[in-house]
C-alpha cells in the first residue's frame, strides 16, 4: 500500500469519531512527509528536537508539528517558535522552560502532560500524585504561556489487549478526573494514545489523538548497533 493509500484508510477508520491521525514521520526522509501531505495529511509527529527542526524549516509551513519524544529543558528553545503541541511534558521544570520560551516568541504552546500507565519502568511519564503536584503548583499558576489540553500515555508493549484496553481507560478517567482543574490554563480534553500496533484499542477508549508511524511509513531502519 502507498502512503496515500494509508493517509486514505485512517481518514475512513476515523471518520464519524472525534480522534485524529498524528503520522509519526521520524527517521523518514522528507519525501515521504511529503507524500503524505500532498495525501492531505497535516498533523505531523517526530521525536528529537534537531529533526522536528530540519523538517519543519523546508516541508510546507501549514504543516501541524507535534513533539511526541522526551524532550530535554535545553533543546525547547529549538522548536518554541513553531511548534503547535507538545506531547511529552513529563516535569514541572520542562512546563516551566516551555513557558520561559514561547514567551520569548510571544506564543501560546499547548502542551499534554505524559502519564505513565505502561508496566515497563522505561518509559517516561507523571504518575496521578505527581500531575496533581503540578497542576497545583504555584510556579504552574504563574505560567502565561503554556496551556495544558489533556494528558498522553504510552500502553504496554504487549499481545494482551485486556491490559492495553486497561491501561487506555485508565488514563481516560485521569483525564476526566484532572478536568477539576480546568480554568484558564488547563482544559483536559485532549487524550492523545495509541500506536500502530493498539490503536483500535485506544480509539474504542477515547482517544483523541493516535500516533502512528510504522503502518503508514513502513518500519523504521536504524543504523546496526544503534
Ligand atoms: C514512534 C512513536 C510512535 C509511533 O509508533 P509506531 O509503532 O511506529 O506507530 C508513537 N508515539 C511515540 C511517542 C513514538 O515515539
Amino acid at each position: 500500500m502507498s502512503i496515500k493509500e494509508n493517509i486514505r484508510h485512517y481518514e475512513e477508520e476515523l471518520s464519524g469519531t472525534p480522534c485524529r491521525l498524528i503520522a509519526v514521520s521520524k527517521t523518514k526522509p522528507n519525501e515521504l512527509l511529503q507524500e503524505a501531505y500532498d495525501a492531505g495529511q497535516r498533523d505531523f509527529g517526530e521525536n528529537k528536537v534537531q529533526e522536528l527542526a530540519a523538517k519543519a524549516e523546508v516541508l510546507p509551513k501549514d504543516i501541524k508539528w507535534h513533539m511526541v519524544g522526551h524532550l530535554q529543558r535545553n533543546k525547547v528553545k529549538y522548536i518554541a517558535p513553531f511548534v503547535h503541541m507538545i506531547h511529552s511534558v513529563d516535569s514541572l521544570r520542562l512546563l516551566l522552560a516551555i513557558d520561559k520560551e514561547a514567551r520569548k516568541n510571544d506564543r501560546l504552546v499547548h502542551v499534554l502532560l505524559q502519564i505513565h500507565i505502561a508496566r515497563e519502568s522505561t518509559k517516561f511519564g507523571l504518575n496521578r500524585d505527581e500531575a496533581i503536584e503540578l497542576l497545583a503548583s504555584e510556579s504552574f499558576k504563574q505560567t502565561t504561556h503554556v496551556h495544558i489540553k489533556g494528558l498522553m500515555g504510552m500502553a504496554t508493549n504487549t499481545p494482551d489487549q485486556e491490559i492495553v484496553a486497561s491501561e487506555f481507560a485508565g488514563l481516560h478517567r485521569l483525564l476526566r478526573d484532572l478536568s477539576a482543574w480546568n480554568g484558564p490554563q488547563v482544559e483536559m480534553s485532549e487524550l492523545s494514545m495509541g500506536m500502530s500496533s493498539d490503536y483500535p484499542i485506544a480509539v474504542k477508549n477515547g482517544a483523541t489523538m493516535i500516533r502512528i508511524g510504522t503502518d503508514i511509513f513502513g518500519a523504521r531502519q536504524y543504523p546496526t548497533g544503534a
